[in-house]
């Protein structure tokens, strides 16, 4: 049974919906996949058969170019259901204009607003009912795009597909992380691809992180390329300093540009602070948590909002950051965003999209 909407997209409702096999109490983040995908090929220099299908394994070629080269993007979005059963993604806009940045660099297609906005907006319609209600949880969204000639020559694939999976995920109760400077090992370079949502720089980070770990440390602050003497970004998150009044944030094309990070900076101008995207160096940090001029460091990014640090290790000297409770700025940050994506607040900035 097939139809068109609007968008011309394809949709193949599933015969065997898994929504009551789900404990929607119990959620490990990204096993219980949602009942349909979105699926579009990119093919002769155009986008196709844009479906949405019943979650399954695609067929791919061994020889397909992603899994030899890397051509490989992806996106992290979250949507949210109100109390009414509204459901909503929270800003989609700016990751698709992201994902479409981070296919450029790669030397891969745009996809175009009405198959990333368009096609998220009918995906979650027809699985808004894996939207969980519960406070704290939501459904995470994973658009991604890889290239898929199967040909074994290094050049940009002549075929690639973007594909929406969804899941449902539990409450996210972040404790407080320990965070090593990183002076050894690098996750980025000027003119590199860092700000980009590539596969490559998450691959990259796990062996560096592993050691982290067996150090103590949850993970790992990484500074810049050339001298280490910068702070750049935490592991798959941001990282927002307040020193004094200010609230300041690492700046520039070798970190990953969230949207959380960008809506907390846009937060705290709106509430009279000042704000800052310039270069933040570990000696300044360093100086300001001995000083006591850093009240407040978190990582910023999609999984958790606001996930504070408790303890930064650098040079073999661990330094301990203020109390959790008396930082009012990113506990504020916290709650507020909170409220906004479950529509219990005024939405001023418009960015709770609809489904
Ligand atoms: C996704 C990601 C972030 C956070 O971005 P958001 O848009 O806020 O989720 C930060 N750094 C890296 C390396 C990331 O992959």
């Amino acid at each position: 049974m097939s139809e068109t909407n609007t968008f011309s997209i394809r949709v193949e409702p599933t015969k065997h919906s898994r929504l009551s096999q789900v404990d929607f109490n119990n959620l490990k983040f990204g096993q219980a996949m949602s009942d349909h995908m979105l699926v579009a090929n990119y093919e002769n220099g155009a986008w196709t058969d844009v479906s949405i299908v019943p979650y399954g394994d695609l067929t791919v070629s061994p020889s397909m170019s992603a899994l030899h080269y890397g051509q490989a993007i992806f996106e992290g979005i979250k949507g949210y259901k109100f109390e009414d059963g509204t459901v909503s993604i929270f800003r989609p806009d700016k990751n698709w204009e992201r994902f479409n940045k981070s296919a450029r660099r790669l030397q891969m297609p745009d996809v175009p607003e009405e198959i990333f906005i368009g096609g998220l907006k009918t995906l979650l319609d027809i699985d808004r009912n894996w939207v969980p209600s519960t406070e704290g949880t939501s459904l995470y969204i994973r658009p991604f795009m890889f290239g898929t000639e199967a040909a074994l020559g290094v050049h940009p694939s002549a075929s690639y597909k973007f594909v929406i999976i969804t899941c449902p995920v539990g409450a996210y109760y972040s404790k407080p992380i320990s965070l090593k400077v990183e002076t050894y090992y690098t996750r980025a370079a000027e003119g590199g691809v860092g700000f980009s949502k590539n596969a490559g720089n998450y691959a990259l980070s796990l062996y560096p992180t592993q050691l982290a770990n067996e150090e103590g440390y949850d993970q790992i602050m990484w500074t810049d390329a050339a001298e280490h003497k910068y702070i750049e970004e935490a592991g798959t998150a941001n990282l927002i300093f307040r020193i004094g009044d200010t609230i300041i944030t690492p700046h520039g094309d070798t970190i990953l540009h969230g949207v959380t990070r960008r809506t907390i900076i846009e937060l705290a101008e709106k509430w009279g602070y000042k704000a800052e995207q310039r270069k933040v160096s570990v000696q300044e940090l360093i100086e300001g948590i001995k000083s006591g001029a850093v009240s407040e460091a978190f990582a910023a990014g999609t999984a958790a909002t606001v996930t504070h640090i408790s303890k930064i290790g650098f040079e073999g000297q661990n330094y301990e950051l203020p109390p959790i409770e008396g930082r009012d700025f990113s506990n504020k940050v916290l709650d507020y965003l909170n409220q906004l994506r479950y529509g219990k607040i005024e939405d001023p900035f418009g960015w709770n999209f609809i489904v």
